[in-house]
C-alpha cells in the first residue's frame, strides 16, 4: 500500500506529526508497535501529562548544537499547543515553574491527538512491528502486517528509557543504517546513584536544595533513596552529569552558611541541632554528626566552621552511576543534529527520511520541555512532508 509518508512510531511526536501532515492532504501510515499508542504518554507527568512548560526556549535543552532546536520551537510554541489543548476542552493547570498539566488524566492527551488523526484522515496501525526498511526510490517498510510503501520516511521511534512501555532502538538503526551519525546515547532525567550505602538510612528525606554540575544550576528537591539521589533537582543535574563531574548541593539556598554559623558562635547547641532548624533533622545528624562526635559551636575554631560552611553549601557528591534506562524520562543524544535539517529535520544525506522527538540529539529539562520537543519537532517536519 502506498502513502505520501510512513511514521514509524505512534507516541507524541509521531501521532501530532502524522495529524499535521494529514491537515495538509498527505497520506500518511502511522506504524505503532505497541497494541495502544501514545503509552508514554499515558504514564507521564504522575498520569497528567505534563505536556508543555510557559517559558520554553533553547537553553532549556542539552543538544551537541544548543542552536539547533530554536527553529523548530520559534515555530510551533507553547502557546500553540495550549491552544489545540483548550479547543478540545482539555482542563490543565500550572503546576509550578510554568509546567502545565492536565487536571484529568493524561490520557486525554491521547485521544486528543487520535482524534486529530482521525480528523485528518491518518490510517494507524498498532500492534505491528518493523522488521526491515529498504529504499527502491520510495522507501519500503516491511512490518509484522505486510509491507507499506511511501515517498517520505518519518522515525519518531523515540528513546531508549523505559522499555517497559515499548521502547526499541530502531530509530538508531535506521540512521545506522542509511550513514548517519548518532551522538552516544545514555540515560537521563533519571536518579544517582552513590558507591556502597551510604545515606541509605536518609531513604525517603526530601530536602530543598540548589543542586549544580557542569555550570548548570537547579533549585528545587532533593531525595534520599536507597542507591543515591533522586528528586526534581538531581534528575535535571543528571542532564549534565558525567562519571568523574562531582554534583555540588548547597543545602541552605536561601542563607549564607558561613554567615549563619558566625552569628551563632557563642551558641552551646551542636551543629547538628542548630541544623535541625533549617534541614530535616535526621539529614542534619546524619551529614553534621555521623560518628556522634559533633561539638558545641562555641567551641569550634575558625577551619572548623569555614569546613561546616562549606559542607553545608558547597557540599560535593559523587556519584557512581545513574539508575539506568529502566528508570530514566529521556535518552540524552541520538541522531546527531549536523545530520538534519532544523527547519525541517530532515536528512541531509538521504532525501525523504526524517527524525523527530526524542530520537534527536535534543534532551529537554523535566517539567514539560521533552513534550514541548516533540510538538515543535514533528511540526517542522509536517510542513516539509
Ligand atoms: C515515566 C515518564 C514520565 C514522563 N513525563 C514527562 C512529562 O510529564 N513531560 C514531558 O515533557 N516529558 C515527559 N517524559 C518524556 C516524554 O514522555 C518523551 O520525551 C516523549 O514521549 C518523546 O516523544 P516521542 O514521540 O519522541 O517518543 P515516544 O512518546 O516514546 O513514542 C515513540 C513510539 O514509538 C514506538 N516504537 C518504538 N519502536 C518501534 C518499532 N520498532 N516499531 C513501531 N513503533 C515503535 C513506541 O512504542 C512509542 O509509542 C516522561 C517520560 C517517562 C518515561
Amino acid at each position: 500500500m502506498k502513502f505520501d509518508a510512513i511514521v514509524i512510531g505512534g507516541g507524541a511526536a509521531g501521532l501530532f506529526c502524522a495529524a499535521e501532515a494529514g491537515k495538509r492532504g498527505r497520506r500518511v501510515l502511522v506504524i505503532e508497535r505497541n497494541a495502544e499508542a501514545g503509552r508514554k504518554i499515558i504514564i507521564s507527568g504522575g498520569g497528567r501529562c505534563n505536556f508543555t512548560n510557559r517559558e520554553v526556549s533553547a537553553q532549556n535543552f542539552v543538544s551537541r548544537n544548543p542552536h539547533f532546536a530554536k527553529s523548530a520551537l520559534a515555530r510551533y510554541t507553547p502557546d500553540d499547543f495550549v491552544g489545540l489543548v483548550k479547543a478540545h476542552n482539555i482542563e490543565f493547570y500550572e503546576k509550578k515553574l510554568g509546567q502545565l498539566f492536565c487536571r484529568g488524566s493524561s490520557r486525554q492527551i491521547v485521544e486528543m491527538l487520535l482524534a486529530e488523526c482521525r480528523d485528518s484522515n491518518v490510517r494507524l496501525i498498532s500492534g505491528c512491528s518493523v522488521e526491515k526498511i529498504t529504499r527502491d526510490g520510495p522507501f519500503i517498510v516491511s512490518t509484522s502486517q505486510g509491507s507499506f510503501v511511501s515517498e517520505s520516511l518519518v522515525i519518531a521511534s523515540g528513546g531508549l528509557s523505559f522499555p517497559k512501555v515499548g521502547a526499541t532502538d530502531i530509530g538508531y538503526r535506521v540512521a545506522r543504517q542509511f550513514g548517519i551519525d548518532i551522538v552516544e546515547t545514555r540515560p537521563s532525567l533519571v536518579p544517582l546513584v552513590l558507591s556502597g550505602k551510604a545515606y541509605r538510612e536518609l531513604a525517603g528525606v526530601s530536602i530543598d536544595a540548589r543542586v549544580s554540575v557542569d555550570g548548570e544550576s537547579f533549585r528545587e528537591n532533593i531525595l534520599f533513596t536507597h542507591r543515591g539521589l533522586s528528586g526534581p533537582a538531581i534528575l535535571q543535574a543528571s542532564n549534565y552529569w558525567h562519571r568523574e563531574t562531582p554534583v555540588t548541593i548547597d543545602l541552605l539556598p536561601d542563607g549564607n552558611a558561613r554567615d549563619l554559623f558566625v552569628r551563632n558562635r557563642g551558641s552551646r547547641k551542636r551543629l547538628d541541632n542548630l541544623l535541625a532548624d533549617y534541614i530535616p533533622a535526621k539529614a542534619a545528624e546524619r551529614l553534621f554528626n555521623p560518628d556522634g562526635r559533633s561539638r558545641p559551636l562555641n567551641t569550634l575554631n575558625d577551619a572548623e566552621i569555614a569546613a561546616a560552611a562549606e559542607q553545608l553549601s558547597g557540599w560535593k557528591v559523587h556519584f557512581r552511576d545513574t539508575e539506568g534506562y529502566d528508570k530514566a524520562e529521556v535518552t540524552l543524544g541520538g541522531v546527531s543534529t549536523d545530520e538534519l535539517s532544523s527547519k525541517t529535520m530532515g536528512s541531509k544525506k538521504v532525501a525523504g527520511l526524517y527524525f523527530i522527538g526524542e530520537v534527536v540529539d535534543v534532551t529537554g529539562w523535566l517539567g514539560g520541555y521533552n513534550f514541548q520537543w516533540a510538538w515543535s519537532s514533528a511540526f517542522a517536519a509536517a510542513q516539509a512532508i
